[in-house]
């Protein structure tokens, strides 16, 4: 028995993968579905491969080595800098790695010569996020050192924003990327066939056609799931934002009071609650709790109940200002963003359920 269902519309995954490559495409960009958002689940993977994504992306070798084990043999980028540890796992299941320190490099051309399988580095750039790459001023120094290694070819430059910092990208900081590619090139005489320009936060200069010439390639996770783009803080009008839809079940529902009767201790998780005296109110439990998934990562689609908190197992959501007649055993529905979208994919409390095209 399941208790809680995220549902998925794999035939708006797939419109929504093949909006961004038709807007980016316009433009010579190649776009990689990024796919650690939700825990690389194959149905919704083979949506973004019929929706015509160029490659797939992801944080995590699990992820990917799951990918390949059910047989997706589209060229796999790894999108977090590999561990020192994991080299050998990289080279084997991946075709492109981003980087951003020699000493993995290094690790990575042993590993490409022992394996007999070369392996591609996008080197990754530091434009001001301050989360991975190498600061601009190294970055011709170490393309050099890559180039005499063996096994590893450096073929891109890429870039993260809004990530740590909360950068956006800009004509300026892509800019500076498309440079610094074109300085390796003349300067060493590589090809750099890549430049990738980050991920949901450049679609809005894609859009608006201003994204620097030379940028070539976008990895796209957000956009393509939510149809959001969180760091511009928007919706795309042009996407999809209802392909996700999390359905959890009522266990109780009662007229209580608003505020606890009784000596006030902690709660589950170590605080003193604070409530305001609003009379008694209707509340429904549901079985879904933080164990499920990250409580602030999801909103009622009745915009009337408001979810009060949340324990490991229940979630107490008020119910008196909606017109639904709620009983127990009735579901609730909720929108996801993403970090509820990051938790209930990989909750083994959540069940999954596909509409749409099988593209499997
Ligand atoms: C997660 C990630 C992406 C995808 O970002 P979205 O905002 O979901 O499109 C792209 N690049 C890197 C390096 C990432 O870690």
């Amino acid at each position: 028995m399941v208790s809680s269902l995220l549902e998925i519309d794999l035939d708006k995954i797939k419109y929504n993968t093949a909006q961004v490559k038709k807007i980016c495409g316009r433009q010579g960009i190649k776009v990689l579905g990024v796919t650690k958002g939700f825990s690389a689940i194959p149905q919704i993977v083979a949506a973004m491969v019929a929706g015509g994504v160029d490659g797939l992306a992801d944080a995590r070798m699990e992820n990917i080595i799951k990918l390949r084990n059910y047989g997706f043999d589209q060229e796999m980028t790894l999108l977090r800098i590999p561990k020192l540890s994991n080299v050998a796992d990289v080279v084997h299941y991946t075709n492109v790695s981003v980087n951003s320190e020699i000493t993995v490099i290094k690790a990575l051309s042993q590993a490409a010569g022992k394996l007999h399988s070369p392996h591609q580095i996008v080197l990754m750039i530091d434009v001001g996020d301050l989360r991975e790459g190498v600061m601009a001023e190294n970055v011709l120094a170490t393309a050099k050192q890559i180039s005499r290694l063996p096994g590893v070819r450096l073929i891109g430059l890429g870039t993260n924003m809004g990530c740590f910092g909360g950068v956006l990208p800009s004509i300026n900081n892509l800019g500076l990327l498309v440079e610094l590619g074109t300085c390796i090139e003349k300067q060493l005489g590589l090809q750099i066939e890549i430049i990738s320009g980050g991920a949901t936060s450049t679609l809005s200069l894609v859009e608006t056609g201003i994204v620097p010439a030379g940028v070539n390639q976008l990895r796209i996770g957000e956009g393509i799931l939510l149809g959001t783009d969180s760091t511009n803080n928007r919706k795309i009008p042009w996407l999809c934002d209802d392909a996700f839809l999390l359905r959890a079940e009522v266990i109780e529902f009662k007229a209580k009071p608003s505020v606890p009767i009784g000596d006030i201790g902690r709660d589950a998780f170590g605080n003193i609650p604070q409530f305001a005296d609003e009379g008694l109110r209707k509340r429904a439990i549901l079985a879904l709790g933080k164990q499920d998934v990250n409580i602030e990562g999801i909103t009622p689609i009745d915009e009337n109940l408001k979810i009060l908190g949340a324990s490991s197992d229940h979630l107490i959501v008020d119910a008196t200002d909606s017109a639904a007649n709620i009983h127990v055993g009735d579901a609730i529905c909720f929108r996801l963003n993403y970090s509820g979208i990051l938790s209930a994919s990989q909750s083994r409390y959540i069940g999954k359920k596909f509409y749409g095209g099988n593209y499997g």
